[in-house]
C-alpha cells in the first residue's frame, strides 16, 4: 500500500475546496459563515437542510451526525480508502502525486500511470503510421487546411476502420488490462476490440507532455462526429485544456484564446496564434478556470456567433470571472468559426478581430439590450433586473460605477435607482435612508428599487420579534409582493405562535427556504426611530404601483361608469400619497 508524507497530505487538503466538492452532490446555499444543503449521503434522506459546510474545510450533518474534513467527505461519499481519497483530491487540485518511498510505500499506482502513458505513446505512433498509409485521410486533412507540418506538430493519426491497435500493442508486450485501463480497447464477452475505429486521431497531451487520451473525428457524416477517450486514471476532461502544453510558454505575454474544437486549435496554432486552447467535449468549468488562472489573467472566449455559441460564451465568462480572470468575448461574423475565419481572411484579420473583443460584461449587457425592448415598461424592468445582476458581479468599484452610469443612460432610469438595484442583486443592500426612503416618483415608473426596500424591510422583520412589532406599530402590513407576500404571511403566523428564531424556523421548517435564504443575504440595520419612515416609503410605493395600474385601466376602459369609479379611486390614492409624503 502506498504512503504519503504528512506534508503532502496537508498540501492536498489545503488545496481542496470543500464547498466545490460537496456542491457536486447537493445544492448549497450560503447563510452567514456556513453553507447549508440537503444531506448528500445516500442513507440519510431528508427534506429540510441540516447538512452544513464551512469554507475553512469542515462539514457536519445535524441529522445523521456525520462530519469531518474534505478527505472524510470524499471517503464517505465516493466510498474510497484514505489513500484513494488523497489521490482523488490531488488530481482534482492538479497536484502531482508524491509517494513516501522511505516508508516502504510502493510506486505501483505511479508506474501504472507510466504504463498508460507508454501505451498511449505507442498508440499515437501507430495511428500516425496509419495516417501516412491512408491517402483518403491525408486528403481529408489537407482539404481542411491541415498540412504536413500541423499533422506533425499535433501528432495526428488515423484509426483503421477494421482496428488493429490491440494486436499491435499486444505484440509490443503490453498487457490487456493496461490497455483496457488506457481506454484504448474494449472487451465484450471475451472479445477485445479497438475503441477508436475509422477516425482521424488527435492525441491529447497534459501540460507535462504525457499523452493522456485521444479525440477521434469521423471523416464522413456518421455519428458520433467526435469521440473522446473515456475518463480514466490519467484523463480528466474537466481539468484538461487541449494544447495547453504548447500554449503555456507564450501565455505570460498573450491572453489565452479559448475555442470550441480541435480543428480550431490546430488551424489557429498553425497560422501563428500560439496561445489557443479548447476544452474537451465538456463545457468550460470551474476546474478549467482555476488551471487557466495559473498561467494567465486574461482570457478571450472565441466561439461561433450562433445562439449556442453565445450561450456558451455567457456561461463560460461568468465561470472565468468568478475565478478573478479578465474575460473578453469574441463572436465571429457571418457564421464563421475560428478555423473557417482564419482560413478565409488570414492571421492579421483574425488578430484585428481579437483586438476588438468585448469585455464580458459589455457583451452580456449588449445581449440583454438585444433581447429586450427598452421602450416597453415591462421589458425595461426585466432588462434592468438582469443587467443589475450582471453588473453586481463586477468586482472593481470603478468599473462597477461605469456600468451603473451606462445602464442609467441607456435605459433612461435614475442613476440612484440603478445603483440600488445593483446593490440588492449583489446581496449588498444598504439600508441608507437616501437609498430606500427617497420618494422616487413611483407613478411613472415602477421603481425597480422597490424590491430592495421590500427585502430590506423583510430582513429587518425576520431579525426579531421586536422589529416585527415596530413594523406593525408604524402601520406596516402585508403590502409586499409575490413570494415576499407569502413570506411575510408566514412570519406573521410564526410570530403569533411565539417563534423566537425566525431565520432558522423558516429555513428548517417551512417551504420558504429559498426566499428566506435570499433574505439572509440582505443587510438591514435600520435604526428603530426610522422604521415609520421606511413603512411610509413602502406604502408610497404600493400606492404608486396601484396608481400606475389604475392609470392604465383608465386608458383602456370604454364605459364612462367604470371610468368614473376608477377616477375616484385614483383621487383617493393620490390623496393618500400626499398624506404620506407630508407625514400626516
Ligand atoms: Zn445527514
Amino acid at each position: 500500500m502506498p504512503y504519503f508524507t504528512q506534508e503532502f497530505i496537508n498540501k492536498v487538503i489545503d488545496s481542496s475546496d470543500i464547498v466545490r466538492i460537496v456542491s457536486r452532490h447537493t445544492t448549497l446555499t450560503r447563510k452567514g459563515q456556513r453553507y447549508w444543503g440537503l444531506c448528500p449521503f445516500p442513507d440519510h434522506n431528508e427534506k429540510t437542510p441540516s447538512f452544513s459546510v464551512k469554507p475553512e474545510g469542515v462539514y457536519y450533518c445535524f441529522g445523521c451526525e456525520k462530519g469531518g474534513n474534505v478527505v472524510n467527505f470524499v471517503m464517505e461519499m465516493n466510498r474510497l480508502t484514505f489513500t484513494e481519497a488523497i489521490e482523488f483530491l490531488a488530481n482534482e487540485a492538479n497536484i502531482p502525486l508524491e509517494y513516501d518511498t522511505s516508508r516502504g510505500g510502493s510506486q505501483e499506482r505511479h508506474s501504472s500511470k507510466k504504463t498508460i502513458y507508454e501505451i498511449n505513446r505507442n498508440a499515437a505512433n501507430y495511428y500516425y503510421t496509419n495516417l501516412m498509409k491512408t491517402p483518403a485521410a491525408l486528403k481529408y486533412l489537407s482539404e481542411r487546411g491541415i498540412g504536413a507540418s500541423a499533422v506533425k506538430t499535433f501528432g495526428l493519426g488515423y484509426s483503421l476502420p477494421e482496428g488493429g491497435l490491440y494486436a499491435h500493442l499486444r505484440d509490443k508486450g503490453f498487457r490487456k488490462e493496461d490497455m483496457l485501463e488506457a481506454s484504448l480497447v474494449r472487451e465484450n464477452s471475451g472479445r477485445v476490440y479497438d475503441y477508436f475505429r475509422g477516425r482521424i486521431m488527435y492525441p491529447i497531451l497534459d501540460v507535462n507532455n504525457n499523452i493522456v487520451g485521444f479525440g477521434g473525428r469521423v471523416m464522413d457524416k456518421s455519428e458520433p462526429k467526435y469521440l473522446n477517450s473515456p475518463e480514466n486514471s490519467v484523463f480528466y476532461k474537466r481539468s484538461m485544456l487541449y494544447n495547453l502544453n504548447r500554449a503555456k510558454s507564450a501565455l505570460s505575454s498573450n491572453p489565452m484564446i479559448i475555442v470550441e474544437g480541435y480543428m480550431d486549435v490546430i488551424s489557429l496554432y498553425d497560422k501563428g496564434i500560439k496561445t489557443v486552447c479548447a476544452t474537451l467535449g465538456t463545457a468550460l468549468g470551474e476546474k478549467h478556470a482555476s488551471i487557466i488562472k495559473r498561467y494567465t489573467d486574461n482570457v478571450i472566449l472565441c466561439y461561433d456567433g450562433d445562439s449556442p455559441g453565445k450561450k456558451a460564451a455567457l456561461r463560460g465568462s461568468s465561470i472565468l470571472e468568478n475565478e478573478g480572470l479578465n474575460v473578453k468575448v469574441l463572436l465571429l461574423p457571418d457564421d464563421h468559426d475560428p478555423d473557417s475565419y482564419i482560413r478565409a481572411y488570414g492571421t492579421k484579420a483574425f488578430i484585428d478581430r481579437v483586438a476588438e473583443a468585448k469585455y464580458a460584461t459589455d457583451f452580456k449587457l449588449d445581449e440583454l439590450f438585444l433581447k429586450y425592448d427598452v421602450s416597453d415598461v415591462n421589458d425595461r424592468a426585466r432588462l434592468l433586473s438582469e443587467a443589475a445582476e450582471t453588473v453586481s458581479q463586477v468586482r472593481d468599484e470603478v468599473k462597477w460605477d461605469y456600468y451603473a452610469q451606462q445602464l442609467s443612460q441607456r435605459t433612461d432610469t435614475p442613476l440612484s435607482t440603478v445603483r440600488n438595484l445593483i446593490y440588492t442583486k449583489g446581496g449588498r443592500s444598504t439600508a441608507s435612508p437616501e437609498n430606500l426612503a427617497s420618494g422616487s416618483a413611483p407613478k411613472e415608473n415602477p421603481s425597480p428599487a422597490y424590491s430592495a426596500k421590500e427585502l430590506t424591510m423583510l430582513r429587518y422583520i425576520m431579525d426579531s420579534r421586536d422589529n416585527y412589532l415596530r413594523f406593525t406599530e408604524a402601520g406596516g402590513a402585508n403590502f409586499f409582493t409575490g413570494e415576499m407576500a407569502d413570506l411575510y404571511e408566514e412570519m406573521e403566523k410564526l410570530y403569533a405562535q411565539g417563534c423566537v428564531d425566525m431565520e432558522k424556523e423558516l429555513i428548517y421548517n417551512t417551504e420558504l427556504v429559498r426566499q428566506a435564504a435570499l433574505l439572509s443575504t440582505v443587510e438591514a440595520d435600520i435604526p428603530a426611530g426610522d422604521v415609520p419612515r421606511y413603512v411610509n416609503s413602502l406604502l408610497a410605493d404600493m400606492y404608486g404601483e396601484k396608481l400606475r395600474q389604475i392609470k392604465k385601466q383608465i386608458d383602456d376602459v370604454n364605459s364612462t361608469k367604470d371610468k368614473t369609479v376608477l377616477i375616484q379611486e385614483q383621487r383617493y390614492l393620490k390623496q393618500k400619497l400626499i398624506e404620506l409624503k407630508s407625514g400626516v
